[in-house]
């Protein structure tokens, strides 16, 4: 091993899908000699696209981190400190809540060399997957990405509630119905479209498309699990409808309840 100073390449590896890696990251990967890699995140082929790297499952998902945010830290640290060129392979984009920031500090605080790779971010890539726009000309011209690891408080969801615009939300299935409750007391339409995406760019990829008041029944029935991402608002009308304009597609869809 080496004794000149490794580093650090903290990359977004995108929604899941390889073609979805952007060229910096593969180039990273080219020359790593160790890969710490989320289960989001691309990892089916690492072994031809990291051909020089040891590479280790840190198995990240929400609500099962078998390593721990500290020991990842320590991990990724230790093998730069060691003199090699470490991956840490992140799901979407290291930025949106993907502790990627946490991990920055780390490294610098050792005095890590660290480059951020962004990655492509699942809050808007797995919505593409189904044709849904975060924004469309008359239909929307803001959304908001919400975490639901936590329920919102009250101040929130008021805010949510009336902000129009795009809601978009990951991590949001064991509190969907605390949310959906919220946004409802808050005066948000009853018939207001709701999309939910589970596990975008993957060979299951399955959408259930709801309203505001009915989803959490239908996600229920459906049997809906994370990772999913949902989408709230008016641009769900325009899920895979090609490119009519929004006032044809919306007058289309009214009515819309339910769709496999
Ligand atoms: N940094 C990531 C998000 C990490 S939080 C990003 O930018 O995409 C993890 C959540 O992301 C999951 O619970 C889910 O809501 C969402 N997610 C990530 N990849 C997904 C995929 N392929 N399909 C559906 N949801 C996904």
């Amino acid at each position: 091993m080496s004794t000149a100073p490794g580093r650090v390449y903290l990359v977004g590896g995108g929604p899941g899908s390889e073609d979805l890696l952007t060229v910096a990251a593969v180039n990273a990967l080219r020359i790593a000699d160790v890969v710490f890699y989320d289960r989001l995140a691309p990892h089916e082929n690492l072994a031809t696209l990291a051909p020089g790297a040891l590479l280790v499952d840190v198995g990240k998902r929400p609500g099962h981190h078998p390593v721990g945010q500290d020991g990842i830290e320590r991990m990724v640290v230790e093998r730069a400190l060691g003199g090699e060129t470490v991956v840490r392979l992140k799901g979407g984009d290291s930025y949106v809540f993907g502790r990627g920031s946490e991990e920055v500090l780390a490294c610098r605080r050792a005095g890590v060399e660290v480059t951020v790779i962004p990655g492509v971010s699942s809050a808007f890539a797995v919505p593409a997957a189904v044709g849904i726009p975060l924004t469309h000309r008359e239909v929307s011209h803001l959304f908001t990405v919400v975490s639901g690891h936590a329920p919102l408080t009250a101040s929130e969801l008021e805010h949510l509630a009336g902000l129009g615009g795009t809601i978009v939300v990951l991590m949001g299935i064991g509190t969907l119905p605390s949310l959906v409750q919220g946004l409802l007391s808050n005066g948000m339409s009853r018939t207001m479209p709701v999309a939910i995406i589970e596990r975008g760019y993957s060979a299951t990829q399955r959408t259930t498309i709801s309203e505001l008041a009915a989803v959490t029944e239908d996600s229920a029935r459906a049997g809906v699990v994370s990772p999913a991402v949902m989408v709230i608002g008016e641009v769900v009308h325009l899920a895979h409808e090609g490119d009519g304009t929004a006032a044809e597609l919306l007058a289309r869809a009214r009515g819309l309840a339910s769709t496999g």
